[in-house]
């Protein structure tokens, strides 16, 4: 492509972000593909896509050569976004205001994969490879924590020699150098009914036991050991007559170790019912592991603050973040991995979501640099 321009840029930020791709449509998703391989494919990448599994969309894999071979460098992002369609229609329309530029998933994280793509063209224009050989991997469901393609990154994260991931950057541009461990729950409550005006005595509340237990889970929260634990939904009853049998809740934790989540496990896996009456099961969900920092990915981020400086802007420090992402796969998994190279911006996940259209240039070229440099 031509130079890196903030309106160039911006024009393919645009065109990602007017595919709306929530993760459940797997349509939507896989249109985003085919505009992400149409563009692998013009910068000579070759291409591998694995066609979606349990529901979800395709999995876009583009490989371009290095200067060097052998082990390359795996680019994570991912497509869908938890915005339904008619988002852009409705209360979150493309649009720029000052020097914010809105839209559904424009800095969660489309704004990073145009980034990424655009780095890697711009190479390509000038006759250019980048250092080592890069895997550039998009995902179609990262937002529901990946349940088709985990496997798949973890069997090319241990090809690679470390992975980068341009998820958005946090707090006003600083990079992810770990993140803690997510994991996800499901309580089940079953009591026993009753007629709830004639026979109440002989029932057994579910709703009234999942009370109990919602306390009790929350209370294992640690704010100075970041252990979090939120029930994030919960059904159940079926009639204001009927003394509820069924209660259900979900429950996302939040932990910083490998041992904090052992740890909570066992305490949620030993819950106990109340009332001896009533059956309160526990099964785990999907766990994104926690990646802490390791000399590596230290070497890493003092690399990319040093290109940042040659550029001229500062990388504004680093962070352990909370939300999970695909870096806790590649991470865990002990592959050097630097998160959050994306946009800066604020916002994600609601109707403000938006990228500071300043940052576009000089983290494209941060990429650029990234691609060219890393050995
Ligand atoms: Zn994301």
């Amino acid at each position: 492509m031509r130079e890196l321009t903030s309106d160039a840029l911006l024009a393919a930020v645009r065109q990602w972000v007017e595919i709306e791709s929530p993760t459940q449509d797997t349509a939507a998703v896989n249109r985003v593909a085919d505009l992400a391989e149409q563009q692998l494919r013009a910068i000579g990448a070759s291409i591998e896509r694995v066609p979606g599994r349990d529901g979800f969309a395709d999995i876009l894999i583009g490989r371009i050569p290095g200067e060097i071979n052998g082990d390359g460098l795996l680019l994570l992002g991912h497509m869908d976004t938890v915005h339904p369609v008619g988002t852009l229609a409705g209360p979150l329309p493309c649009r720029v205001e000052g020097d914010k530029a809105y839209g559904p998933g424009i800095y969660d994280m489309k704004g990073g994969n145009v980034m990424a793509l655009q780095a890697l063209a711009h190479i390509h224009a000038h006759g250019g490879r980048p250092r080592l050989p890069v895997t550039v991997m998009f995902i179609p469901d990262e937002e529901m924590g990946s349940p088709s393609s985990r496997e798949r990154i973890e069997v090319e994260a241990v090809k690679h020699r470390l992975a980068l991931v341009v998820e958005p950057s946090g707090d006003g541009g600083r990079t992810t150098v770990g993140r803690h461990g997510i994991a996800r729950y499901h309580v089940k409550v079953t009591g026993r009914p009753a007629h709830a005006g004639a026979y109440h005595a002989k029932g057994r509340s579910a709703i009234r036991e999942m009370a109990h237990q919602v306390l009790a889970i929350e209370a294992m929260t640690d704010y100075a050991r970041n252990i979090t634990l939120n029930v994030g939904t919960i059904s159940g009853g079926s009639h204001e007559n009927q003394v509820p049998i069924h209660c259900e809740a979900r429950i996302l934790a939040m932990v910083a170790t490998a041992e904090d989540e052992a740890e909570v496990r066992a305490k949620l896996l030993a819950l106990k019912p109340v009332d001896p009456d009533v059956k309160v099961e526990v099964t785990p969900g999907l766990f994104r592991p926690p990646y802490a920092k390791s000399p590596a990915i230290q070497k890493l981020y003092d690399t990319a603050a040093g290109l940042a400086r040659e550029i001229g802007f500062e990388l504004v420090g680093e962070r352990i973040a909370g939300g999970g992402s695909d870096g806790n796969y590649t991470g865990a998994l002990g592959v050097p991995t630097l998160d959050g190279l994306g946009v800066v911006g604020d916002g994600p996940h609601t109707h403000d979501e938006h990228l500071l259209v300043s940052c576009l240039v000089p983290r494209t070229k941060l990429l650029a640099r990234l691609f060219e440099t890393l050995e």
